[in-house]
């Protein structure tokens, strides 16, 4: 079977094309600036080269044709024909409440999805462009959405709910949804299978970091909490997002700052975070790079980062009553060795130990750092969403 993995953004569409007999990635590449005039298709070709199509691609339907094109071309394409193609998997962002796991798309679920645009402004729209376009020129292919919040619709009451007056959730949803569901969903369960143990009677954080960060707690492969709120923008401190802030700040930060409701928005989802307190950039690497040359924000935004995670790891461990395992996945997660070992070395009083050469040679692989005596595993995931995509998408069409 032969699916094809669509992540849509507001000016981007990701892809991915996986055979599912052997799992493997047999396409992959991305259009980027839809919209715009200079916008382009980057791709890795069969043999492993890449290569940039530029063309101006009005809308999201001009970006998914290309694709289709590429795919099915002479000189790059690794189909014959469209009709080797099995299924499209989109990544949607929000489902809201009506989802809490990936479904065949019909009008039903499109309807649904518009209804929650309101929740994912900028990501539910185009997702769903991706959808139609889709629709619009292969009419008859299945397609599956698979909700970056589905899978923390498990979270019980005391946990979503924010303490704000009850009618803002029954009259505006107003709660915690939670993002990243799909690669918590995948590391939580691929932990297990890697450790030989079942999700059943383990409790397990997730610590999900990459240029977004969230962790989830997941108990009985269930997830009870995560970090991530009503929008992402909650929880850890990210790259461009601040995580937590006070909220009773609003009115004085937006008289100070000369801000808005939207300039807000924009200040603490994309200013803030590693950017905004280093002032050099929301890339770790760059960052690392910078306390190297001497650079003093830079350690402060790195020990506030780190800070902020051993802290949250903590209230997780806290909200299980305990916790047998620690994965580490996301761009930092499942690269470095220096974040991790700094957030082990705040949990040291449960109990956790690092075996610093286990620790120090895992960098995107899957690896136990914990020392054997430690209390608690510590193991090193490397997130696949699209797999994830992918493998709903073949169980759902084969149903
Ligand atoms: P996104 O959330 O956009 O998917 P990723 O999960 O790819 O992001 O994570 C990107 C982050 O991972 C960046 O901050 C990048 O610097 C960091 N990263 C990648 N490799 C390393 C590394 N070797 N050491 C430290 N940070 C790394």
């Amino acid at each position: 079977m032969k699916i094809l993995v669509l992540n849509c953004g507001s000016s981007s569409i990701k892809y991915k094309l996986f055979e599912m007999a052997d799992r493997s990635v047999i396409a992959q590449g991305g259009v980027e600036k839809i919209g715009l005039k200079d916008s382009f298709l980057k791709f890795t070709k069969p043999n492993g080269e890449k290569k940039v199509i530029e063309k101006e691609m009005p809308e999201h339907t001009v970006g998914v044709e290309l694709i289709l094109n590429t795919l099915t071309s002479a000189e790059d394409g690794v189909l014959k024909s469209l009709n080797e193609l099995d299924a499209v998997g989109h990544r949607v962002l929000h489902g809201g409440q009506a989802f809490s796991e990936s479904v065949l798309i019909n009008d039903e679920v499109i309807k649904a999805i518009e209804d929650n645009i309101e929740l994912g402004p900028l990501h539910n729209p185009a997702n769903l462009k991706g959808i139609n376009a889709v629709k619009k020129i292969l009419p008859n292919i299945p397609q599956v959405a698979v909700f970056d919040t589905a899978f923390h619709q498990t979270m019980p009451e005391k946990a979503f709910m924010y303490a704000l007056p009850y009618e803002y959730y029954e009259k505006f949803k107003v709660r915690r949804y939670g993002f990243h569901g799909t690669s918590h969903r995948y590391v939580s369960k691929r932990v297990c299978d890697f450790l030989g143990i079942k999700p059943e009677g383990t409790k397990i954080i997730t610590a999900h970091v990459g240029n977004g960060g969230s962790l989830a707690a997941i108990k009985d492969g269930k997830c009870v909490d995560t970090t991530m709120g009503m929008t992402p923008a909650e929880g850890l401190m990210m790259g461009t997002r601040a995580g937590e802030v006070d909220p009773g700040m609003l009115p004085y930060v937006f008289s100070k700052g000369g801000l808005n409701a939207d300039s807000f928005n924009d200040l603490v989802n994309k200013k803030s975070g590693l950017l905004g307190v280093s002032g050099v950039s929301s890339d770790m690497r760059d960052i690392m790079q910078a306390i190297a040359d001497g650079n003093e924000r830079a350690k402060l935004a790195l020990d506030m980062f780190v800070y902020r995670l051993t802290k949250l790891i903590g209230s997780f461990v806290a909200a299980m009553n305990g916790t047998d395992i620690l994965v580490f996945t996301g761009g930092i997660g499942e690269n470095s060795d220096i974040v991790r070992r700094l957030v082990c070395d705040g949990l040291t009083y449960l109990g956790l130990k690092i075996d610093e050469e286990k620790n120090s040679q895992a960098h995107g692989t899957e690896v136990v750092i914990s020392t054997a005596d430690s209390k608690m595993k510590v193991v090193v995931i490397p997130t696949d969403e699209e797999l994830t995509i992918a493998s709903d998408t073949e169980a759902i069409v084969k149903k």
